[in-house]
């Protein structure tokens, strides 16, 4: 028989505190990403609780699709860890006291002090027949392979630092031993795009994305920062990036005007890379994201070479006492409006000795919208190049999120006019 092309996965996560939702499975995220990278893409994933039926039944559906399913969670020694006995029943395998590991658990509770091994403890020594052992140097659960009928499946701990160094040291390891020439990672190219709704960006994509190659598959995903188009192709010995730079030239000019980032770069990277070429610095004068915006540029290290600094003139007596902005512009124009916004920006610039100055001021909700100026209102500008340019733009949702996206188009802004994408 040959063997078929491809190989899959599956990930079952068991444990009560899961279900309930008191614990994030975590261990499934992590494993997906492990799997997917070396290869083997996740089909499925589920969580379980501590119950031997439910195991049973969800390990046997896993194995209708993938041949490989890894488990996580149940090997510890107290009642409620029933993942060993349960696969040891679904197979049919009689468990059977492995010698060697019950003195590793007795020399393990011997370095921490305990004479006695708890008995407790025995379980873990308890190993289905014929099943591969996985050493676990940071805890006592040690991990178990059971290969039957051609399919594998893995149990790790649920402890999240155990299972991850045993799937790093020995996991892979074997995967990639077992399942060798199936293996086919997949390749991923993110392109980070803002000022454009999600919708709208796959209309002006449609055209280009109806010629990509049939082994590239596109993903939308939106979030605070603005929409990543993530382009995905399997390795196939190198046809994929062939792909993968086809489809990037077709789209390229489309998304100039809205793309800051390919990968895992931030619009603050992108920035500082900016800034750092062209020798510019700049200041921050905000309102309504109370330092947000100064926070996420100096969370970058060696921010010092590009910023000057900010200002959070959050008070009306603020912005015309410190930052001087004129009375009568506040009170004829309102203090959300694009004219205080773009003041702003002017005057920090002029008080940090910047080359570039960005103003923000809105209403960032719950409370204090109105008719003319809704909660989600922000008017944000960008001055230096002997030009001020100013937006208004309505952001949804609660508080934080419209702060976030707030921060995010101003410094979408800056980074237009210094990369000359300005309009
Ligand atoms: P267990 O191996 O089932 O005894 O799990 C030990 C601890 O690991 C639990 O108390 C959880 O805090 C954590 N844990 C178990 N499963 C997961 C999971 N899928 N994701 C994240 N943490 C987990
Ligand atoms: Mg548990």
């Amino acid at each position: 028989m040959t063997e078929s092309k491809g190989i899959s996965s599956a990930v079952v996560a068991v444990g009560d505190e899961l279900l309930i939702g008191e614990t994030l499975d975590g261990n499934g995220s992590w494993l997906s990403k492990k799997l997917t990278n070396l290869g083997t893409p996740v089909t499925g994933r589920w969580v379980t609780g501590d119950d031997p039926v439910a195991i049973k039944q969800t390990i046997m559906t896993a194995l209708e699709k993938s041949e490989l399913v890894i488990v996580t969670g149940g090997l510890g020694p107290t009642i409620d860890d029933l993942t060993r006995p349960s696969v040891a029943e679904l197979f049919g395998l009689k468990l059977i006291v492995n010698q060697s590991l019950v003195d590793q658990l007795r020399s393990r509770f011997s370095t921490i002090g305990y004479e006695m091994l708890p008995v407790r403890n025995l379980v873990q020594a308890e190993v289905p027949e014929g099943a591969i052992i996985i050493p676990n140097c940071e805890g006592t659960a040690p991990g178990l392979i059971i290969e039957n009928e051609g399919k594998s499946v893995v149990l790790l701990p649920g402890v999240p630092h155990e299972m991850q160094s045993m799937f790093d040291r020995s996991v892979t390891e074997y995967i990639n031993k077992r399942f060798q020439s199936r293996l086919d990672p997949i390749l991923q190219r993110t392109f980070n795009t803002s000022g454009i709704p999600e919708s709208l960006l796959a209309e002006e994509l449609d055209k280009d994305i109806s010629r990509f190659p049939s082994d590239v598959s596109v993903a939308f995903l939106p979030g605070l920062q603005g929409v990543s188009l993530r382009l995905t192709a399997p390795f196939s010995g190198g046809q994929g990036l062939g792909s993968l730079d086809f489809c990037e030239n077709i789209i390229e000019t489309t998304l100039a005007p809205y793309c800051y980032s390919v990968g895992k770069k931030s619009i603050m990277d992108s920035l500082a890379e900016c800034l750092l070429m062209d020798k510019k610095c700049f200041a921050v004068g905000e309102s309504c994201t109370g330092g947000l915006i100064s926070k996420h540029i100096t969370d970058l290290p060696g921010s010092s070479r590009y910023f000057k600094g900010g200002i959070v003139a959050y008070d009306v007596a603020t912005k015309s006492g410190v930052l001087g902005i004129d009375k009568s512009v506040i009170e004829e124009k309102g203090v959300v409006s694009e004219e205080v916004a773009a003041l702003m920006a002017e005057r920090i610039t002029e008080v940090m000795k910047a080359d570039f100055g960005i103003g923000l001021t809105g209403i960032a909700g719950p409370d204090g919208g109105t008719k003319d100026n809704p909660v989600g209102t922000i008017c944000y500008a960008v001055a230096g190049h002997d030009q001020v340019i100013s937006f208004r733009k309505i952001f949804q949702g609660n508080r934080e999120s419209i702060r976030e996206r707030a921060a995010q188009a101003a410094l979408f802004s800056l980074f237009r006019i210094l990369t000359n994408r300005q309009d």
